[in-house]
């Protein structure tokens, strides 16, 4: 199943900017078999740790997010980009592969204690995700692994991660 998936993702040249290589993983969810193989995979980096919630991060990690958590028979809580969630909420800047953003999450989306799958398409520079882990340790959360489809190891991304335990699918 990693080699089907490997193969069905579609590297786009120059995308969003010169010098970017997009990975497509439109592809992987238009198969019903890849995308299954895909969320079989990520429930697995959980490792049988019975979690409370799985967190997604805006926009294509909600894709796997919501159907890990599914899955899993739990709760899923969006991290968003800042302005889109309507309730009170924390914020987290970073910077990204390209360009700059502020992530949000409710500020009672996550309760003190409430073990947590994070869940990412795609781990690149690693500036998303460590926002995303400073707004859950901030709520107290505690992360059970931070878990993408997608490795880039060439842009170390890992590293801005602590000591959490990170997995990845693929890796590049
Ligand atoms: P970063 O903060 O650099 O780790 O970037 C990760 C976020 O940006 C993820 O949410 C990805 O969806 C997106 N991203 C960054 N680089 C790429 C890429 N080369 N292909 C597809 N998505 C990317």
């Amino acid at each position: 199943m990693v080699e089907r998936l490997r193969e069905a993702i579609r590297d786009v040249h120059d995308f969003p900017k010169e010098g970017i290589v997009f990975k497509d993983i439109t592809p992987i969810l238009a198969d019903a078999e890849l995308f299954r193989g895909s969320i079989d995979l990520l429930c697995a980096t959980a490792g049988g740790t019975k979690v409370d919630k799985v967190v997604g991060i805006d926009a294509r990690g909600f894709i796997f997010a919501a159907a890990v958590a599914d899955r899993l028979g739990v709760g899923f809580v969006p991290i968003r980009k800042k302005g889109k969630l309507p309730w009170k909420c924390t914020e987290a800047a970073y910077a990204l592969e390209y360009g700059e953003a502020v992530v949000e999450i409710h500020q009672d989306a996550v309760k003190p204690g409430e073990k947590i799958l994070l869940v990412d398409d795609l781990l690149a520079t690693g500036g998303t995700a460590a926002a995303a882990l400073k707004l859950l340790d901030g709520l107290g959360a505690e992360i059970i692994a931070v878990s993408f489809l997608i490795e880039l190891s060439f842009l170390s991304g890992r590293g801005k991660l602590g000591s959490h335990e990170v997995k990845a699918i693929l890796k590049y």
